[in-house]
């Protein structure tokens, strides 16, 4: 096989490779705050608020102006296109805003998943089409990482060998163009938690899928050190009859990693997909403590729902709960800070969304 010198400068490599670092710094995690207009639409729904883009800017803006003491957990922000172009109230750009407060902008991608045909219900992600000059934009504009999330379930049949070798393939192409362009791909299969699965078949098919995308990323020369993976925890499905402790979720989880992540990649950060705030946050706590196996690599949170429930409904779309909405954002990221540390010991688990579950079947983003 011919060997052809890398496509990234020592430079490019060396920005790659730090912004990755700082992202994953110990204690630190990532808001993931992409919820496509429609996504959104849905959160707003549950709290009786319209889905204008001015109380969609409102809401980003409460998230990203909560006090400076955020970013001791926070290091990183997923912003959908619209997002990563507004403003506060008073015209500071979210991008300075963040910035400011030492949090890096993010950029959701992805253009959404798609049917694959032929399959039971499977899917692929789009949006390759002008993602090279679109991701230079975003570089320009501010962003120094990306997102994208493919989707992959369980079922009797699937994931099929054709769902999983598409969408490592889809990944590591997307991860390619980014590095390109000097942006940090997170890496994101999602295996969904639809199912009456048992946490052994959760954990089997993880391996899998998680073996399929690091073969693909390493058939198409990205540079691991300057990628992060957003993978889902190991947990049985959601209409699974038998519970497992965070401790067997864990154990799970770390087994999975370890058998198919190289320790070149610098982080994993979870995806909550679902589970609860505080189920997210002490199954991240026992990944940390959870010693079946090496773990080269930090292990830390990239949250959607289980950083943002407990705020919404704080929020409920009234300035007057602004603050209460913000302190409950602050104890959110600072028990997944700890959790991510493993030193979180649920004293800070009493929020108001704090144990209900936030599942939703088939989850779009
Ligand atoms: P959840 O934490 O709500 O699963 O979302 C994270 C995310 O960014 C999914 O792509």
């Amino acid at each position: 096989m011919p060997v052809f010198p890398s496509y990234l400068t020592p430079e490019q490599e060396e920005e790659l490779r730090s912004v990755a670092k700082a992202i994953v710094a110990p204690g630190k995690g990532i808001l993931a705050a992409d919820e496509s207009t429609g996504t959104i639409g849905k959160r707003f729904e549950s709290i009786g608020l319209e889905n204008t883009e001015e109380n969609r800017r409102r809401y980003r803006e409460l998230l990203f102006t909560a006090d400076a003491v955020v970013s001791d957990s926070i290091s990183g922000v997923i912003l959908y296109h619209e997002t990563l172009y507004q403003k506060t109230k008073e015209g500071v750009p979210f991008v300075k805003v963040l910035t400011d407060k030492n949090i890096i902008p993010g950029i959701k991608v992805d253009k959404g998943v798609v049917p694959l045909a032929g399959t039971d219900g499977e899917s692929t992600t789009q949006g390759l089409d002008g993602l090279a000059e679109q991701c230079a934009k975003y570089r320009q504009d501010g962003a120094r990482f990306a997102k994208w999330r493919c989707v992959l379930k369980i079922g009797d049949q699937t994931p099929s060998y054709l769902a999983m070798l598409e969408n490592a393939n889809v990944l590591a192409r997307y991860a390619s163009i980014c590095q390109q362009n000097g942006l940090v791909p997170i890496v994101e299969p999602e295996v969904l938690c639809d199912g009456e699965h048992d946490l052994f078949t959760a954990q089997k098919v993880t391996e899998q899928v998680l073996a399929f995308t690091y073969k693909a990323l390493a058939d198409h020369h990205v540079f691991l050190e300057g990628t992060l993976l957003k993978p889902n925890m190991v947990t049985s499905g959601q209409s699974c009859s038998r519970k497992f402790s965070p401790d067997e979720n864990a154990r799970a989880t770390v087994l999975a990693l370890s058998r198919t992540v190289p320790p070149a990649m610098p982080g994993v950060v979870f995806l909550s997909g679902g589970q609860s705030e505080e189920d997210s946050t002490v199954n991240l706590n026992a990944i940390n403590t959870c010693t079946v196996a090496p773990k080269p690599w930090a292990l830390s949170f990239s949250f959607g729902r289980a950083l943002q429930a407990s705020v919404l409904k704080a929020w409920r779309g009234q300035d007057d709960n602004r603050e209460a909405a913000q302190r409950q954002f602050l104890l959110r990221a600072k028990a997944n800070g700890l959790a991510a540390m493993g030193q979180y010991y649920g004293e800070l688990g009493t929020m108001s969304a704090g144990g209900e579950s936030l599942f939703v079947p088939k989850h779009q983003y």
